[in-house]
């Protein structure tokens, strides 16, 4: 009966030995050891052990990240008053189980992200993809380009910031993601570098939410140049062996305006402006390549002929994911249905913008099947998912009145196996933890047509 113990995620496995013991003051001891009383199925580490016993507790890992969930399941353990006695053994089902903060559209302090990273390693979750640019800002500092910090006034993360957030991860078993957007949702950066643009003519800032036509020139020497430094730099603080770069919601129209990227298509051939996209992509995945690191992209940049490790992350499009996992791109599972928390709970939270939000209770995050509809045969290609936290419609302080159940929901579904305990045991331990609070209980709506 794993889900007899109040542990949020749940463990895989627990067996019990028939006394119970007091968790105070009891003595824990934790060791790194070569091999575990059993052999992980799926994912080699991050998988642990605890021996639960009157005398004394013993957490043992493979390695660091393992010791780390090791002690984050203790910690939920010994809150309570009376623990079974027996042998937890456990391990993740996915291994890149992550977290995306927008922190462009409304900025987070460093205190903030450091709760935050916090709040993640206590449900086992691994990687922190960390929004850092779009259209109305760009919040990370490139010493050789000012400009693109010093249109965000005092609202942006200096060097010596990321590189604490990035030690301050890694302490607790989290990898940053940064994510630099390219071509598109690229306002920001044009409004301090014009030169990104096809025309290089000057633009503002956009106040308001939304796609904008703004796109890198994929053709320009003088851009792809200004890109290459803020690569460069971002391989440089962020040691994680993942760079994000967005590729989402390309609008291609300046591309077809511009007699130098019209240039480009003839003499290379391409076709048309998407095959201009293609090759640009191509372009910084080999330049990132080229530093040892792994492209992601939304699913949109996926679609494109890229190298078989570039990883695709799922949003919207099931036929896309489906094309990704089948070309052999590894999968992030974030489908809006399940993983938008800028979404609201309930129809009722003020913050529901019906026109493009749906709703999402966290009995619903529970559910999330993570492979896409069609691709039970290609879910060995999954890698795993993330929630995202859009931020147009919250400010830093909210970030848990989006987060609160349905965080920890989505940490289960990508922690457990197929034989998740079901959402009746989730609420239960979440109530054993003193975690359920009144928006965990939220009914899914009813569908559209179902009746009454
Ligand atoms: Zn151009």
């Amino acid at each position: 009966m794993p889900h007899s113990l109040p542990a949020i995620p749940a463990v895989r496995t627990f067996l019990p030995s028939h006394n119970t013991f007091s968790p105070q003051g009891t003595r824990v001891t934790e060791s790194l050891v070569g091999a575990l009383s059993f052999v992980p199925r799926f994912v080699a580490s991050e998988a642990y052990e605890i021996e639960l016993d009157a005398g004394e507790v013993v957490l043992r890992a493979l390695d660091p990240a393992g010791l780390s969930h090791a002690k984050a399941t203790w910690n939920q353990l010994k809150g309570q008053k009376h623990l079974p006695s027996g042998l937890i053994q456990d391990e993740p089902r996915f291994e890149w189980r992550g977290l995306m903060l927008d922190c462009v559209r409304h900025f987070f302090p460093v205190a903030n992200l450091k709760t935050l990273l916090d709040r993640m390693a206590t449900l086992k979750l691994n990687r922190f993809h960390w929004h850092l640019v779009d259209d109305q800002a760009w919040r990370l500092e490139i010493p050789a380009l000012p400009r693109l910090t010093a249109l965000s006034g005092e609202e942006f993360y200096s060097t010596a910031e990321v590189v604490e957030i990035v030690g301050y991860a890694a302490s607790r078993g989290i990898v940053v993601v940064p994510e630099i957007e390219l071509p598109g949702h690229s306002s920001a950066a044009i409004a301090a570098y014009p030169e990104l643009s096809c025309t290089g003519e000057s633009i503002e800032i956009p106040r308001t939410w939304g796609i904008f036509e703004q796109v890198y020139c994929a053709s320009s020497e003088k851009a792809a140049s200004i890109l290459e430094t803020v690569l460069e730099e971002t391989c440089r603080l962020f040691p994680g062996p993942w760079v994000h770069i967005g590729g989402d919601e390309v609008i291609r129209k300046a591309w077809q305006a511009c007699p130098r990227c019209q240039e480009k298509i003839r003499s290379e051939s391409l076709a048309g402006e998407r095959g201009l996209e293609e090759v640009f992509f191509q372009r910084f995945i080999a330049y990132l390549g080229a530093r040892g690191k792994t492209a992601v992209g939304w699913n949109e940049m996926v679609e494109h002929n890229v190298p078989h490790s570039a990883v695709a992350q799922w949003w919207l499009h099931p036929d896309l994911a489906k094309k990704s996992l089948e070309a052999g791109n590894p999968l992030l599972s974030s489908n809006t249905e399940y993983c938008y928390f800028d979404y609201p709970y309930t129809p009722e939270n003020s913050w529901y913008d019906e026109k493009y939000m749906k709703v999402i209770p966290v009995s619903k995050v529970y559910e999330n099947p993570v492979v896409p509809p069609g691709c039970e045969h290609l879910a060995g290609g999954i890698l795993g998912g993330e929630a995202c936290l859009w931020t147009e419609h919250l400010k830093a302080g909210q970030e848990n009145t989006r987060l609160d159940g349905r965080l920890e929901a989505l940490a289960e579904v990508y922690w457990s196996f197929d034989a998740r305990p079901g959402f009746p045991s989730f609420l239960n331990r979440a109530r054993l933890l003193g975690l359920n609070g009144p928006s965990w209980q939220v009914q899914p709506p009813s569908q559209p047509g179902a009746g009454g």
